[in-house]
């Protein structure tokens, strides 16, 4: 059986089918960023915290379809999960500027570092630590060897080990998107797509084991934002407990 390029299929993602239907022209202004008068994230407030395009659990999306290959049916998904987000962050990127985000911020006191060619980790603006990300998650889609699309080319045996590699990045990006551009996100009623997406994502990467349970919550000291949020999507069974 010979693949087809990966493109031409698509994973029952709800996002994928309504995503390119934004209310609001990108171009209009945020808002000022703000919180409940609690301090709580507006992310884990209602209704927002329960917007989705899809009711109930994510569990069924992402079960393996009958006689479909588990690293074909992974590989698709990634896709899918890499082309959503990069289309959110577009449209949400004029707001992520050196000035706004001068560091890859994902909670209150927490700040992601990149792993230099020097192998040192260091602070990088936002925008740029997402450029890096978007930037190596699509070469790694675009190299046959890695990603293999054509019939006779196998998934490389590291194949498990990359897709928890960029996993765990894209997580980063969803994470600075919540904790940093959440409005924006309200702003141009995007919750119930993005929730979808992110939900679909963490219910994917629960289900395949992609996903560190440490990534999702982040340290005692340095708490990732959208730890509490998969906490409560487990708590109304949105994502399995
Ligand atoms: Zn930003």
């Amino acid at each position: 059986m010979s693949r087809a390029p990966r493109g031409a299929k698509r994973s029952p993602t709800p996002t994928s089918a309504t995503f390119p239907d934004f209310p609001v022209s990108p171009q209009a202004p945020a808002p000022p960023a703000p919180g409940a008068p609690d301090g709580k994230p507006l992310y884990l407030c209602s209704p927002f915290v329960e917007a989705a395009l899809v009711k109930g659990n994510f569990k069924t999306i992402v079960m393996l379809p009958k006689y479909v290959d588990i690293m074909e049916w992974v590989a698709m998904n990634i896709y899918d999960f890499y082309n959503n987000l990069n289309e959110f962050y577009g449209v949400i990127s004029e707001c992520c500027t050196n000035t706004s985000c001068p560091k890859m911020c994902a909670g209150p006191t927490l700040n992601y570092t990149w792993i230099n060619q020097e192998r040192k980790s260091v602070h990088l603006p936002a925008p740029t630590y997402i450029d890096y990300v978007m930037t190596w998650v699509q070469n790694l889609l675009e190299d046959e060897s890695v990603f293999p699309t054509k019939s006779g080319h196998d998934f490389p045996p590291s194949f498990p080990a990359t897709v928890k590699h960029v996993y765990r990045q894209l997580l980063r990006v969803f994470a600075h998107i919540y904790h940093s551009h959440y409005a924006q996100i309200l702003h141009l009623r995007s919750e119930p797509h993005f929730n979808s997406l992110f939900a679909h994502f963490l219910a994917f990467g629960r289900e395949y084991e992609l996903l560190e349970m440490k990534d999702v919550k982040g340290a005692p000291g340095a708490p990732v934002g959208i730890g509490a949020l998969y906490d409560k999507w487990r708590e109304m069974g949105t994502v399995e407990a």
